[in-house]
């Protein structure tokens, strides 16, 4: 067995806090959703809360564990909290997995499509599968899902895939949502959601520098928290990552979106744009119908490792676990 694969299991086993749920009870009545930054303490875990709330009476946080990426959604009263800026708590949680990709991300600030992390764990077979649900008329592609069931069931208990989720896909797919929250409660599929804003805004005419989030009038603070108050809404754990629209943003959004405390995610391999998956890549698909062509060199990819995949030589991994490895040092 491969060296890096026996790490990957010993990682597995000794840190369990990484297969927690990535569902939570249906908030349905939030109220004064903000941003909120705090130190959180419960026991000997050090958490840091990025989000409060207020739901039926009680006061709740969306945290994040800082080596390991993870979050949770939890009650409040339950932690020891020391209000901090978000420039302070980077400097507390400093060479934590959580604030060098932070960082790693603002380094690649400038370029117009493609900013933020766009790859993780290289030299590894095997790749991070990203998925996207922008707003679209049509049903999900749901042959995705099938094919990495069928390929992954043997070797992979819960084969994790990145979901990158719109606010509007969410209102108008409420029967693929259920579905795809369906698939996760059986154990079929580990899904780490992404923030995909929630108007996810595009006009085929513009310029990039004036399209997607870079259109004129576009109100940020909206398009973050309005898209986690609805993942919440449905019973969705928001994860500390961000997906730009159209991989689209220049350096000024993307400072706007780590001062949400949020990790953009970008893509060396778009596949229907012909980019290659390399190991290590963050593969990008849409799986909101709009671009069969992804999907289908998705399917053919999966088939040509085959073999692979059934000796656990190509693996899908887990995005919070590949930048921890990356970035925990
Ligand atoms: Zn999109």
């Amino acid at each position: 067995m491969p060296f890096k694969l026996k790490l990957l299991i010993l990682l597995t086993i000794f840190i369990p806090v990484k297969e927690a749920s990535a569902q939570v009870q249906p908030f349905k009545a939030i109220q004064n959703y903000e941003t909120y930054y705090a130190s959180a303490k419960r026991n000997t875990e050090n958490w840091l809360a990025i989000r409060r709330f207020d739901d039926l009476g009680k006061t709740w946080l969306l945290l994040v564990e800082p080596r390991t990426l993870n979050t949770i959604v939890d009650e409040a009263n339950l932690y020891q909290l020391k209000p901090t800026m978000l420039a302070e708590a980077r400097i507390l949680f400093a060479n934590t997995a959580y604030v060098n990709a932070l960082k790693a991300a603002e380094k690649q600030s400038a370029t117009i499509q493609d900013a933020g992390i766009v790859q993780a764990m290289p030299k590894e077979a095997g790749i991070n599968l990203t998925i996207d649900l922008c707003p679209s008329h049509r049903v999900m592609d749901r042959r995705i899902f099938a094919d990495v069931f069928r390929e992954f069931a043997k070797v992979e208990p819960h084969p994790p895939v990145a979901i990158s989720i719109s606010g509007l896909w969410m209102k108008d797919h409420e029967a693929d949502l259920n579905w795809l929250k369906q698939q996760v409660l059986d154990g079929h599929i580990f899904i780490t959601w992404i923030n995909h804003t929630y108007n996810h805004r595009v006009d085929p005419k513009k310029l990039l520098k004036e399209n997607f989030l870079l259109e004129p009038g576009t109100n940020i603070n909206y398009e973050v928290l309005e898209t986690e108050q609805a993942m919440l809404r449905n019973g969705l754990l928001p994860s500390v990552f961000f997906r730009f629209p159209g991989l689209v943003s220049d350096a000024k959004l993307l400072y706007e979106i780590t001062g949400f405390g949020l990790i953009p995610i970008g893509s060396d391999a778009w596949l229907a744009k012909g980019q290659k998956a390399m190991p290590g890549s963050i593969v990008l698909i849409h799986g909101n119908g709009n671009e069969p062509i992804g999907v289908n060199d998705f399917i053919s990819l999966l088939k040509s490792e085959q073999k692979n995949v059934a000796q656990k030589q190509w693996l899908l991994y887990d995005l919070r676990e590949s930048l921890d490895e990356e970035y925990n040092r």
